[in-house]
């Protein structure tokens, strides 16, 4: 990125070329003409140059012609694990964190048990220096589902994943602000999931996947 935007956040980590728009889109130019970086999709080089490219999309809304890193290594990282021989090599953290609405979804507050081992971070494919959140008691959804209102919903609310297992107070808040306000709230029918997790490990058909599943939840007639 450039001027008084958002400037790559890795690159104001680093400070090295590869770690910044410029420098990727650069990498990832050598990639598609092939006599410099000449392993294609499977190259090692741009994965390294993708790897701390945080998805955040600064460079799209600071770039004039909108270049979207995250878009490309969303792309780029499900070409290189293509296959059973990529499947055999991705982290574990595409995993594990990659799918973490479905084992949210599949284990709720049972994944704790998990959460709280010493190693937990380790056997996630995290760095140790992060801690492993807790999943809540109650998800924002049951809870929801457990309330009465006699207010006709003028709205629906979205119930992202992380709010609904890590965070359900900031879900209870949004229902309190808005029936303040006077406007009734529902959820939506079913299981809905934004697939970004997928999207941003490269998991493009499972993303695919999650996101028809959840059109089908929000215009069933669609
Ligand atoms: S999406 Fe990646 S390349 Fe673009 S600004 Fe964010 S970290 Fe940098």
């Amino acid at each position: 990125g450039s001027g008084p935007g958002v400037m790559c956040p890795s690159y104001r980590a680093t400070g090295e070329e590869r770690h910044s728009t410029r420098g990727r889109a650069r990498l990832l130019h050598e990639m598609a003409i092939g006599e410099v970086i000449t392993g294609g999709w499977r190259s090692e080089e741009v994965r390294e140059a993708l790897d701390l490219c945080l998805s955040c999309k600064g460079c799209r809304s600071d770039c004039p012609v909108g270049v979207d890193m995250a878009a490309y290594k969303a792309e780029f990282l499900d070409r290189h694990y293509a296959g059973l021989r990529g499947l055999l090599r991705r982290p574990r953290s595409h995993w594990t964190m990659g799918r973490l609405p479905h084992w949210l979804d599949l284990f709720g507050r049972g994944l704790n048990a998990g959460l709280r081992l010493p190693f937990a971070a380790r056997l996630a494919g995290v760095t140790p220096e992060r801690t492993m959140p807790r999943v809540a008691e109650a998800s924002f959804t049951s809870w929801f589902a457990e309330r009465a209102s006699d207010r006709p919903p003028a709205l629906t609310l979205w119930p992202d994943t992380f709010t609904d297992h890590l965070s359900p107070e900031v879900g209870r808040a949004a229902v309190r602000v808005l029936e303040d306000a006077g406007l009734g709230v529902a959820l939506p029918e079913g299981r809905v999931c934004c697939g970004l997790t997928y999207v941003s490990t490269g998991q493009l058909g499972a993303a695919r996947r999650v996101m028809r599943r959840t059109l089908d939840v929000m215009v069933p007639s669609g």
